[in-house]
């Protein structure tokens, strides 16, 4: 017998079959989606079966063995890979490799993650005299009147005369997997539908493959809605999906499905290896019909789908920024053929490109204007950093100030925004001029007060905080802009009595820190929650009456023809965190650019102003929903190649491409990381015509030359 398998190098030389001989002892084991251990080269490597073949007139080696007993693909998946790898132009084992917990991946030399298996006991079948036996044993089997089966740990701590009786075959002691991830659900109340989210509920045809937005302004109750729809489609014995922006959300969303489900999966980031491991199992093994997650999750290996939902699907973290550079939400527009069902996009804030599409008819629309109960949607009020007082020449003007001590003293919580982690935005010489920047990435270094050092959010490098200016020589150093540990210092300062805490990268990266975040400000053991753009979306805490917005123009001056969107969305995303209880929201908004228009329009709460606005602005520039782009790195650490390529690059694209723009090269921003010099070509266009075999040729060309990397990135979230 012989197959063909994919090996795990990622890269494009080798991104193609190579066959190998089966020996006769694995002949019977041998199924297309295994993973295998082959000779390579000199070395070992692991690969996935792709096909069985005839016997090739050339010489192959043996495989070495075989891996897994049943596939760790199914027949959805491997398809769907290969669709994948021609999309984003990638390779196929990226594709494959991007679908599989870090458990089952191919290669994972360094760290085995297990199955973990627990010991248990239970009586067996064999009649014993209960009075022969001494009290210690009697409490033991006295337990089994209550339960069947017992943790073997539990029993020997309590009582040791467990092993005697497994060794007379009165217990059996048997070892089970175990799932490390454990979540109790605690079935509650049912909430009854206002009649907009009836609406909706009853828009959904289940039984199409239909893709909807769902337009629903923040504290409209989408969540509700989506948990209603999951109901019927699980009552049909289907399974359903629902996708997550990041892990800040899971905890909520958890808990709340939690109360009304209990066969959920949760894959996010904020699990061990191992529990993720285990919670795709779940899913493996149809154990459960609900799986909600991050990105990855759209890879789920779920059968019989009957629904797939993703909430906040404005959010930039759907689209990975590595290879395969792929959209969820393109993924799942597929999956939902594959399945024909529905696949339901939710937010407040659409992206122009989903709106778009909703009025031209491709995506049904579906409404809910107005936020639920009594709630109303908070009043915005904007102050001009420009002329403002500040307290204490501290960020905080007095209009915020004076709201945060007045929601405070009513026992109210408050959200304050500061879009840049870190205590300032960079260190500068006030003698002449110098700027500290990170020399392998050419960015300003941000300085950190907990560590007290200089580090680079490109590359992560750190160094400690110089004392004198390296150009010329002098001692007034200054720390300009500031971040969230810098307003977090302020905040403590101006409210002594108040409880602060900090939610950004550098406060959470210890395991399950976001969640004791999010409970304990839920539970009021904060008054203030200050955070990053990791605290805008999706929370739902009803005792929050006031959001601040620190500094709105963080987002604006971005260079990216999605800023203002970004900043519409950010802005009305954050100060939908105010007012959801009974009580009336307030928002401020503090920013260097009262006039403009994303600014004014999300304090106006006017999504289809900023829509048509923006729509406007995207035609003349040519920019998406008018333009798809395609967006090309071109890198290298010798910066003569790198540029010289590039035009070549340019000019080959520019002869060959039917009907496209292809602007560029220009130096990328920033232009170096890491040393490697970067270069983008981008190109705009409205029919893909010829530029998938174009790319796949320029791949190609490039594939042998190592000192030059071609990254390619449709529709990229950094233009
Ligand atoms: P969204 O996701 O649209 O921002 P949520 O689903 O978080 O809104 O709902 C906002 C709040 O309103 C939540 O606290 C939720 O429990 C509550 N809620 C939603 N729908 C209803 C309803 N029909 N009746 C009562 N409360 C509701
Ligand atoms: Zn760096």
């Amino acid at each position: 017998m012989y197959i063909n398998v994919l090996i795990e190098y990622s890269a494009f030389n080798i991104d193609k079959y190579f066959t190998y001989h089966v020996n006769d002892e694995y002949q019977d084991l041998i199924k297309i989606g295994l993973r295998v251990r082959v000779p390579f080269n000199t070395s070992t490597v692991e690969g996935i079966i792709m096909n069985i073949v005839d016997k090739p007139n050339f010489e192959v080696k043996n495989i070495i063995d075989v891996i897994d007993s049943e596939p760790i693909l199914n027949d959805e998946l491997l398809e769907l890979g290969k669709w994948l790898s021609k999309k984003t132009v990638s390779t196929l084992i990226s594709c494959y490799q991007v679908m599989l917990p870090k458990a089952l991946k191919m290669r994972n030399k360094n760290k085995v993650i297990n199955i973990k298996y627990n010991n248990y006991v239970k009586l067996s079948d064999v009649s014993f005299n209960i009075d022969n036996l001494t009290d210690k044993q009697k409490d033991i089997i006295k337990e089994f009147n209550n339960y069947d089966e017992i943790l073997y740990s539990s029993l020997k701590k309590i009582n040791s005369s467990v092993d005697t009786l497994i060794k007379n075959n009165i217990l059996i002691k048997y070892s089970k997997e175990e799932y490390r991830y454990h979540k109790d659900s605690d079935i509650s109340e049912k909430i009854v539908l206002t009649e907009e989210q009836k609406n909706v509920v009853q828009s959904v045809n289940l039984n199409d493959n239909k893709t909807y937005l769902l337009y629903g302004v923040t504290g409209s109750g989408k969540t509700l809605c989506y948990m209603e729809i999951i109901e019927k489609v699980i009552n049909s014995g289907k399974t359903a999906l629902l996708l997550v922006p990041e892990i800040t959300l899971t905890t909520q969303i958890q808990e709340r499905f939690l109360k009304r489900f209990s066969k959920i999966a949760i894959l996010h980031s904020g699990l061990s290896d191992g529990e993720r491991y285990d919670e795709y199992r779940k899913i493996k093994n149809g154990e459960v019909n609900i799986v909600i997650g991050a990105r990855s999750a759209c890879f789920a290996p779920l059968n019989n789908l009957g629904v797939i939902i993703v909430d906040e699907c404005h959010t930039d973290s759907y689209k990975q920024d590595n290879m395969p550079k792929y959209h969820a939400i393109d993924v799942l527009e597929k999956r939902k053929d594959y399945h024909n069902c529905p696949l339901i996009l939710g937010s407040a804030t659409p992206e122009l490109i989903h709106f778009a599409k909703a009025q031209k008819g491709l995506y049904q629309l579906l409404l809910l204007p107005h936020r639920v109960g009594n709630s109303k949607l908070p009043k915005i009020k904007i102050v001009d950093l420009t002329k403002c007082e500040r307290i204490n020449k501290t960020n905080i003007s007095k209009e915020l100030y004076d709201e945060i001590i007045k929601k405070t003293k009513l026992g109210e919580q408050v959200i304050l925004l500061i879009n840049r982690r870190g205590y300032s935005s960079s260190l500068m010489c006030k003698n002449c001029g110098y700027v500290f920047k990170c020399p392998h990435c050419e960015v300003s270094y941000i300085y950190h007060k907990s560590k007290d050092n200089l580090r680079c959010h490109y590359c992560g490098r750190a160094i400690n905080k110089p004392d004198t200016c390296p150009n010329c020589h002098n001692d007034h150093l200054s720390l300009t802009g500031s971040g969230t540990e810098k307003i977090e210092e302020e905040l403590e300062s101006l409210f002594p009595e108040l409880k602060i805490v900090r939610m950004d990268l550098d406060t959470t990266s210890r395991k399950g820190s976001h969640e004791r975040i999010i409970k304990d400000f839920a539970d009021h053991k904060y008054d203030i929650l200050l955070g990053t753009q990791m605290i805008a979306k999706g929370l739902d805490f009803p005792n929050v009456t006031l959001v601040g917005v620190i500094n709105a123009d963080t987002s604006l001056f971005i260079p990216s023809y999605k800023s203002p969107e970004r900043t519409f969305a950010l802005l009305s995303q954050v100060a939908g965190r105010s007012g959801r209880g009974d009580r009336e929201g307030m928002v401020i908004i503090q920013t260097f650019n009262v006039d403009h228009y994303a600014i004014n329009l999300a304090c106006s709460n006017n999504y289809i102003s900023f829509y048509n606005e923006e729509m406007k602005n995207r035609l003349v520039s040519k920019y998406p929903p008018y333009y798809y782009l395609c967006n090309l790195i071109i890198k290298s650490k010798d910066y003569d190649l790198v540029s010289n390529e590039s035009r070549k690059i340019v000019n080959l694209l520019n002869n060959k491409l039917v009907n496209m723009e292809v602007l560029g090269p220009s130096v990328c921003s920033p232009f170096k990381v890491n040393n490697v010099c970067r270069f983008g070509i981008l190109i705009k266009y409205k029919s893909e015509n010829n530029l998938i075999d174009v790319l796949n040729e320029l791949i190609n060309h490039y594939k042998s030359n190592n000192k030059i990397i071609i990254d390619v990135d449709f529709n990229p979230n950094n233009i």
